[in-house]
């Protein structure tokens, strides 16, 4: 592995915390001190303003904004539009100043700066003493939170205490939507439809340029004793000032209330958001800060009892895995069907709030065993957007759905061809999961409505995208796999053995429904128009797949020719050449045997069952030394094999990679946003990885494995609506539920496990090291 990690927070088991501001660093700090709803997020920028490097993100799930995409030329088939999460209003906006003087950490005088992210509560923090240039010590406390219970609501509190002093301070507290788009040409894409104050909330209603979204943002201020307020209207903003007395040694504070109300389509009239927004405004925001804190509390302290995983013996794993979980139950927990995980979550403008195929393949899993709902609601995101994707196989010159490989609103928004128009195999990740969900979640009615339909459409696709070899095999060609240093290759073998268990498993499907529900297939063959020769030929493209693999080592060859590329040694690249895309040209990146991510490694993880322990084994050992985990989908995949073929040095370097990937900013691109995808990858890392489960069988089976410096770990997942807890220590491991019997396999012997639970010895091969 050539990445090393930067390590400037300070470890902690539940707590996230930043002691001394690091300038260099601020974006990096903005992103993990993120903090979001699934409905909202916000990055952790400073309320009151900062002259030096920052980005002031604030975001809605499902808030978009449109450009044309702009190519040399008109080609068919390549994506003209984008879509992307827009930066929308700052509704922290906050101005301090003290005897004239305005308070900026870039420019101000200031000790003791702490910041703290409480993963417990999800509430952040942040304290400073102002040395103020009139000589004036003033201690300064911000506190935020993005509300779980009440997803409109966000809040802030701010505190001053006066260390050698008595007087006034002034303060502008207020919304703006005057904030820019930093990667979409530094533009602000807001225009204000209304603003005023209205049954004592102060508000603004933004409107986007062109795709017509709209956000009302309304806000009142809570004090102690009572203050005079004047209203400060701006262009794009809208505030009150007011003057707080401080009295040395005692605190004043001020609280901020802010209901947002988003709109995520066009042409619904203004008035009617203005009206329905100052409304939500009043039902939801009217609660005192405190009531709506302890509403917060409670609900993070129920999360916690279903979701937490412990470690004992290592805080920084320990806070890394809480962090992991905290960002993306932050992000997405299924509140909204239309709403999806952006491989950014809500925490940053790189790749445009986009869903990849990285919530089929990444963070299914998490929700299939925490929050099936949520897992249901992630496969049905795609059938919402089967017209588009219905659209987009035309343009493409294929039959049947071909879903986009980035999006926002369901259209492909990648502005580069040859992963938008070449990833074809984001396809067979959503049949995968539909296949995976069936099989967890036994979900039979979903799979009989909504799935066998995109089963159907997905693999007509695939039939009309690949093609017959002149040696009568049937393959991909002219695509791209997982690994995105490759481009325009043939038969990447990812893409073809996941088609040819999309024809089989489609047509598993089929063949069960005409026992189970033969009017309904015939329904729909009827309304696709599917013909049984049609289906004849799946089952020759699948049967004849060109899957290349060397018979004598057992290695897979990524793609045809793969195994004659010149050989790059990775860990002769200096880390400071990473993040590589930003220092290497393609061609320099694209030529070697060097990969990005796991390609051929994906799938033996996928259908673990199918292969021997030798065949995965041979093939790590070869990909491992050629991956450079660029993509922050990888280290986790490599930790789980690893773990499974007992190489724990290296399970436990990648697992330390994948679970502080933005605490440690391994890519040394945090500063771009998580990777929240990925951190859905760090809990597949402890229940995959060391407790061993692999769930493409009929049953799930488990084999934990503990790292040496770990004294024991826990974690929880539901499963045929049982709550099951695993508890690993070094010599024993424990199943047990909260109530209901579930047959396991553990160690390779059947066990039911029910509410009084098992202790099962750990087998000497499973001992750590
Ligand atoms: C990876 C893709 C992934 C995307 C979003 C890219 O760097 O190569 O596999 O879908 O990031 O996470």
């Amino acid at each position: 592995m050539a990445k090393i990690a930067d390590n400037y927070l300070k470890v902690d088991p539940w707590k996230i915390i930043e002691e001394g501001f690091l300038p260099d660093h601020s974006r990096v700090s903005e992103s993990i001190f993120s903090l979001g709803n699934e409905y909202m997020g916000v990055r952790g920028y400073f309320d009151e303003g900062y002259s030096g490097d920052q980005l002031i993100g604030s975001y809605f799930n499902g808030v978009w904004e449109e450009r044309p995409i702009v190519h040399v030329g008109i080609y068919k088939g390549l994506s003209y539009r984008w879509a992307f999460m827009v930066n929308s209003v700052n509704w922290l906006l906050t101005k301090i100043t003290l005897d004239g003087e305005t308070l900026d950490l870039n420019k101000s005088e200031f000790t003791d700066f702490v910041r703290i992210l409480n993963l417990k509560t999800g509430i952040l923090t942040r304290s400073f003493t102002w040395n103020t240039q009139s000589g004036k010590k003033l201690k300064v406390s911000f506190e935020r939170f993005v509300s779980m219970a009440n997803h409109t609501i966000g809040c802030q509190k701010v505190s001053f205490e006066p260390l050698n002093f008595s007087g006034s301070i002034d303060i502008e507290s207020g919304v703006d939507f005057s904030i820019v788009h930093e990667q979409q040409g530094n533009h602000c894409y807001w225009n204000i439809e209304n603003q005023g104050q209205v049954n004592g909330f102060t508000a603004a209603l933004g409107k986007t340029e062109k795709s017509g979204h709209q956000v009302l943002s309304a806000f009142r201020i809570e004090t102690n004793t009572p203050i005079e307020t004047e209203l400060i209207k701006g262009q794009k903003q809208i505030s009150l000032a007011f003057s707080l007395d401080l009295k040395k040694g005692e605190k004043s504070e001020f609280k901020k209330i802010v209901s947002n109300y988003a709109i995520k389509q066009a042409g619904v009239n203004s008035d009617k958001v203005w009206n329905d927004g100052l409304n939500a405004a009043q039902f939801h925001a009217s609660s005192t800060y405190n009531d709506l804190l302890e509403k917060h509390i409670v609900f993070w302290n129920e999360v916690w009892k279903k979701l937490d995983i412990t470690i004992e013996g290592d805080d920084e794993n320990q806070q890394g895995i809480r962090f992991c979980i905290f960002q993306l139950h932050q992000t997405y927990h299924g509140q909204d069907p239309s709403n999806n995980v952006g491989a950014k979550g809500l925490t940053g403008e790189q790749y445009s709030g986009h869903t990849f195929w990285d919530s089929e393949t990444y963070c299914l899993p998490f929700y299939m065993f925490n929050n099936p709902a949520a897992a249901k609601n992630l496969i049905e995101y795609r059938y919402k957007t089967l017209p588009q994707a219905l659209e987009w196989a035309k343009e493409q010159d294929c039959k049947g759905s071909c879903f986009p490989m980035s999006t926002i609103d369901g259209t492909e928004s990648c502005p580069v061809w040859w992963h938008g128009n070449l990833e074809i195999h984001i396809n067979a990740a959503i049949a995968y999961a539909i296949w995976h969900y069936q099989k967890i979640c036994g979900d039979i009615k979903f799979l009989y409505q909504e799935g066998i339909e995109l089963l159907l459409q997905i693999s007509r696709m695939f039939a009309s995208r690949g093609n017959w070899s002149p040696t009568g095999g049937f393959g991909f060609y002219g695509v791209m796999g997982p690994d995105e240093f490759h481009t325009f290759v043939n038969n990447n073998a990812y893409t073809n053995v996941m088609a040819k268990f999309t024809f089989e498993y489609t047509l598993d499907v089929i063949q069960k429904m005409y026992l189970d529900d033969p009017q309904r297939i015939e329904n729909l063959f009827n309304k696709l128009g599917i013909k049984q020769s049609e289906l004849a030929n799946w089952r020759v493209m699948a049967d004849k797949m060109i899957i290349p693999v060397n018979k004598e080592t057992g290695v897979f060859e990524q793609h045809e020719a793969y195994f004659l590329l010149p050989h790059l040694d990775i860990h002769s690249i200096p880390v400071t050449d990473f993040p590589l895309y930003d220092n290497w040209t393609l061609p320099r990146i694209y030529r070697y045997d060097m990969i990005k991510q796991p390609d051929v490694l994906l799938f033996m993880f996928f259908f673990s069952q199918q292969y021997d322990l030798a065949t995965k084994k041979a093939n790590y050992e070869y990909y491992e030394p050629r991956c450079i985990h660029e993509s922050s989908l990888s280290p986790s995949v490599h930790s789980m094999l690893a773990a499974e073929l007992g190489k724990e040095d290296e399970a436990f370097e990648f697992f330390k990679y994948a679970t502080r990937l933005d605490l440690d900013n391994y890519n040394r691109n945090t500063r771009e946003g998580l990777h929240t995808t990925s951190i859905a990858a760090a809990w597949m890392n402890i229940v995959y990885g060391y407790g061993g489960m692999r769930s493409d069988g009929d049953v799930l089976l488990f084999a934990p494995s503990i790292p040496a410096t770990w004294k024991s770990f826990s974690f929880r997942l539901y499963y045929q609506e049982a709550l099951l807890t695993v508890y690993v220590s070094k010599e024993t491991v424990n199943f047990k539920t909260d109530g209901k019997a579930v047959r396991l396999m553990i160690y390779g012997s059947e066990y039911l496990i029910d509410g009084k639970g098992s202790e099962i010895s750990v087998p000497e091969l499973y001992f750590a090291k």
